[in-house]
């Protein structure tokens, strides 16, 4: 067992504040990482202030983790000491069910190991995340990162990167496909990214008129202005593939109304409240609204491969720890461009 330093909450309403996480000794299997950046998610912000119900303090979030290896157990084949290493939002699965056998540990039917606010597989020992100095998780739910990325710009793969990169794949974006991207935040850049990436034609729907000069550098070829009644009569039947992002309650019938005969719309957004659907937004044109969790071990992997590949990495703000408060506040005020990074030698 070590000790690591970390910033905590104690409840939904306090500051963060210095703690201490005890780390277990490293097992056979386990990798230690010295955490160098971790990203600020917006499911960290949701999960701080219990809007999804059930969250457990203290609470030390993160689930966008990059860091170098600094022991490895008896039996680990993956990683060497010194290497880099990443963890998403997943640190353990029962890796027997169903759905483990598919890949989708982030699915389990025990439960997944979530990297914070949630317990081991023993399902009592509490999980504490990635704003903290170190952490000690099994090989397999380690991922290899490329020394050719920025490492601080790598971290939002973890989480941002995945759960945008495995709807795409799922719906088997390639060269033309229209792609519409709708929020034009961490998930929503790195949506922008990939998707462009892909070779789809991609256009950013925005609340924020700002962001349109960005949007274009980051690879969307259109942009629409959603606070504009008249986006959605000119964008209408447009789009193959919706990936909608935004993180508060909003009106879906109205995004459904720009997919194509036989489209889809993927939420990744979580907003606290839920919004209703008419039957009739699905019935004509045969839509498709499905919804996306993160992505499976194996396929983050493969989308941080295809990352370093692709030289993509996150447009990201580093900050010291010091500044999570702050830093909430400000992606609460629709204020982030477009990734908020701890960096962790600040603790
Ligand atoms: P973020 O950086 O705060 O970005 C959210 C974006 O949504 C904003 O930049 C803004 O874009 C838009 N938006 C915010 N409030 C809005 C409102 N009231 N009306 C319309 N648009 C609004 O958040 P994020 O980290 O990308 O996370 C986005 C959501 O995805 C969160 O709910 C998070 O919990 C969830 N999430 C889900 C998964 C999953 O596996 N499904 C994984 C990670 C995160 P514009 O300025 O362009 O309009
Ligand atoms: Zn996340
Ligand atoms: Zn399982």
């Amino acid at each position: 067992m070590t000790l690591a330093k970390a910033y905590a909450v104690s409840s939904p309403t306090a500051a963060f504040a210095p703690f201490q996480v005890e780390r277990r000794a490293v097992g056979a299997h386990d990798v230690q990482i010295e955490i160098a950046f971790c990203g600020i998610c917006h499911s960290d912000i949701h999960q701080v202030r219990d809007e999804w119900g059930g969250s457990k303090y203290p609470m030390v979030p993160g689930h966008e983790i990059v860091g170098r290896v600094t022991a490895v157990g008896a039996h680990v084949t993956k990683f060497q000491i010194g290497d880099l290493a990443g963890v998403g939002c997943m640190v353990d699965s029962c890796r027997t069910c169903p759905s483990c056998e598919r890949q989708l540990e982030q699915f389990c039917q025990k439960g997944s190991a979530f990297t914070y606010n949630g317990t081991e597989m023993d399902r009592k020992t509490p999980t504490y995340g990635g704003y903290s100095s170190s952490v000690v998780v099994d090989e397999a739910f380690s991922l290899k990162v490329s020394p050719k990325l920025d490492l601080a710009a790598v971290a939002p793969l973890l989480c941002a990167g995945i759960t945008t990169y495995s709807p795409l794949r799922r719906f088997k974006t390639k060269a033309g496909d229209k792609v519409g991207v709708v929020g034009l935040g961490g998930l929503g850049h790195m949506a922008v990214k990939l998707a462009a990436a892909m070779g789809a034609e991609v256009t950013m729907l925005s609340t924020s008129p700002s962001k349109e000069a960005d949007a274009r550098s980051l690879g969307a070829h259109h942009f629409g202005l959603t606070s504009d009644p008249a986006t959605f009569k000119t964008l209408a039947g447009s789009f193959d593939l919706i990936i909608d992002t935004i993180s508060a309650p909003h009106d879906y019938n109205k995004y459904l109304g720009l997919l194509r005969l036989e489209g889809a719309m993927v939420l990744l957004g979580v907003p606290p409240e839920p919004t209703p659907v008419a039957a009739g937004s699905l019935i004509f044109g045969h839509k498709v609204l499905t919804g996306s969790l993160i992505g499976g071990i194996a396929e983050t992997q493969e989308m941080l491969d295809f990352c370093a590949e692709h030289g993509i990495v996150s447009d990201i703000e580093l900050i010291p720890v010091q500044q999570v408060d702050q830093a909430y506040d400000r992606m609460l005020k629709n204020d982030v461009r477009y990734r908020f990074v701890l960096d962790m030698k600040t603790l």
